[in-house]
């Protein structure tokens, strides 16, 4: 329990605006945006600076105090929240950008960047930070995660995109890992233990990501199909083919329908895939285009839409940016459990197949990053409803059982949080004693983000 001195000695770190216990700050910190219970933080912090952060941390470590770190709070698996209450260091004061290296496709930053702030500020040196986890997500709570997106298909998730990191560790200690080489066989790998470990070892202040040019040109379909595996075997197809596809989406009936109702379009209600691709000249994209649309009329589709150059892309797209929010929307007064599986591609087909059995009686919403085997269902409930959310459970431990089954994850990029710890002694056997003993070396006092990953 946070005492009036403990609040003092914070204000004293990070300074009298910095630090706040009021009702309203520690509300809005003490939830995600996933049906995970809210737990209240005792105290929120807005550190200036990687010496502050460090501060608050040896400070946090001689009282014992729990300390979570927090970028906005968009996670769906309850990462973020403060369940053993203590501290929540908010990165919304550290928001620098500190140095764009054009020439070598790098940016500097500080961890409270939201990463679409970023890409506007990079657009005007031709480059773009190409993880997109569509929220308004920043650079520490991505990498916190390890988030991925639409892009990942062609440019891989965030820890692919990490040189650098500045990390505070438990304790106060502040460690410098990696170097801007494109390329390094030089001891562990210590970027990628960081990254996705959910603030569970270290808090990451500072960033050197890796960046790419902006696509000189774009090529964009949105392809209706009779039935699921027809989608589901094109993803397969266009893959094994050769092509490289910027973004490769699927979509269920079920999703068309509602983002038809709530943006008033008039699209076939049937699975649907959605597919982007980049390049340099139309007619080499037009080429392109003729070969997808007939890997598409091999499996039947029913109706492309489809079109060459930026516009045209963002309007195909941008009701897929609306998915999540459209879903909320059409339905009022339920909650969303958000499952988040990836199996190996060859799986893909089945893993759908099942999933859509498995939901057949819920109001069950699946799409999902279909190029990377990734495969989202949002069921729509009543937590509070006991007999209808154990349902809702137990369809979602049927689902992760069964992508472990085909060799796959119980997370492809919303990380572990709360959700998901059951499921790791069966994903990991005995990888997870280590990862274990990692926590306990790094943070023996099992202080930051506590509950989380593990049981
Ligand atoms: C509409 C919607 C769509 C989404 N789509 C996707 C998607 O397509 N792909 C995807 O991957 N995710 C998606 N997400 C989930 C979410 O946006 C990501 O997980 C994102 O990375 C969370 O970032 P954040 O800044 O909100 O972090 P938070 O939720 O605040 O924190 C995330 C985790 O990182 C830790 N953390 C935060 N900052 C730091 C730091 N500086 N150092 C160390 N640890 C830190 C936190 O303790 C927590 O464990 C979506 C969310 C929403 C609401």
């Amino acid at each position: 329990m946070i005492t009036h001195e403990d609040l003092i000695n914070l204000r004293a770190i990070a300074g009298e605006q910095s630090v706040s216990a009021g009702e309203s700050v520690l509300s809005l910190h003490s939830h995600d945006e996933s049906y995970h219970p809210p737990a209240l933080p005792d105290v929120v912090v807005w550190p200036h600076s990687t010496g502050e952060v460090s501060r608050i941390a040896r400070y946090a470590f001689e009282r014992r105090i729990p300390v979570t770190a927090w970028g906005v709070g968009t996670s769906l698996e309850g990462n973020p929240i403060p369940m053993s209450h203590g501290i929540v260091v908010d990165f919304q004061e550290m928001q620098g950008i500190l140095a764009v290296h054009p020439q070598d496709f790098q940016v500097d930053v500080q961890a409270g960047v939201v990463y679409k702030e970023l890409n506007k500020t990079l657009s005007r040196h031709g480059l773009f930070f190409p993880p997109d986890p569509g929220a308004a997500a920043t650079i520490g709570g991505m990498i916190g995660n390890n988030a991925s997106g639409i892009r990942t298909v062609k440019y891989g998730a965030t820890k692919d995109h990490i040189l650098r990191l500045v990390v505070v560790l438990p304790g106060g200690e502040v460690i410098r890992i990696g170097n801007r080489a494109r390329k390094s066989s030089s001891g562990y790998d210590l970027i990628h233990l960081f990254a996705g470990s959910e603030g569970t070892l270290g808090i990451i202040t500072e960033a050197t990501l890796r960046l790419a040019g902006l696509p000189a040109n774009f090529m964009a379909l949105r392809v209706t199909f009779p039935e699921i595996k027809n989608a589901t075997d094109t993803v397969f197809q266009v893959m094994s083919s050769g092509f490289s596809p910027a973004a490769m989406e699927f979509l269920d009936s079920n999703v068309i329908g509602v983002l038809n109702r709530d943006r008033g379009l008039d699209m076939e209600e049937r699975p649907t895939l959605l597919m982007e691709f980049n390049g340099f000249s139309e007619e080499g994209l037009r080429a392109e285009m003729a070969y997808i649309e007939e890997i598409c009329a091999e499996n039947c589709s029913t109706f492309i839409d489809k079109g060459i150059g930026q516009t045209e892309r963002d309007r195909l797209w941008e009701m897929r940016h609306l998915t999540f929010e459209s879903i909320k929307r059409q339905n009022p007064g339920l909650l969303p459990l958000i499952m988040d599986v990836a199996v190996p591609l060859s799986r893909y087909s089945d893993m759908v197949a099942f999933i859509k059995q498995e939901v057949r009686d819920l109001r069950a919403f699946v799409f999902g990053h279909a190029g990377d085997g990734n495969i989202h269902v949002i069921v729509m409930d009543l937590p509070a409803d006991s007999y209808r959310w154990a349902r809702v459970e137990e369809a979602s431990r049927r689902i992760v059982e069964k992508a472990l089954a085909f060799e796959g994850t119980c997370t492809g990029e919303h990380g572990v949080g709360i959700g998901k710890r059951c499921f790791l002694a069966e994903e990991h056997g005995d990888s997870l004693e280590l990862m274990k003993r990692l926590k306990r070396l790094i943070d023996p006092e099992a202080l930051f983000n506590p509950g989380k990953l593990f049981l």
